[in-house]
């Protein structure tokens, strides 16, 4: 016995199918990294340095990977831990060769 099929017709039933079926509408995925981390809301974190001043009070300037990435400002503490992370991820020279 075949399942039955439930029919689609309502306005938002076809615009997931075609987001699924085709990846051309909705929003993108983000980043693998992104998902995992939650998004900071304090102002100003994250924010890319253009002068000497922290846009707050105590916040750290994390200096990008060493590819030339601009440097930012992030909260001392996780924000500042999160973002060397990630910039030394960055620095790992890509794999040569494929999956060896
Ligand atoms: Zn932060």
């Amino acid at each position: 016995m075949p399942r039955p099929r439930i029919p689609e017709t309502s306005a938002a039933q076809k615009a997931t199918r075609l987001a699924w079926n085709q990846g051309l509408t909705g929003k993108s995925r983000p980043p693998a990294m992104a998902s995992v981390i939650p998004v900071c809301t304090v102002d100003g974190c994250g924010t890319p340095v253009t002068g000497t001043r922290p846009p707050a009070r105590g916040m750290v300037r994390v200096t990008g990977s060493a590819d030339g990435a601009a440097a930012h400002w992030y909260c001392p503490t996780r924000c500042a831990a999160i973002a060397r992370a990630r910039a030394d991820l960055r620095a790992i020279p890509a794999r040569q060769g494929g999956d060896r």
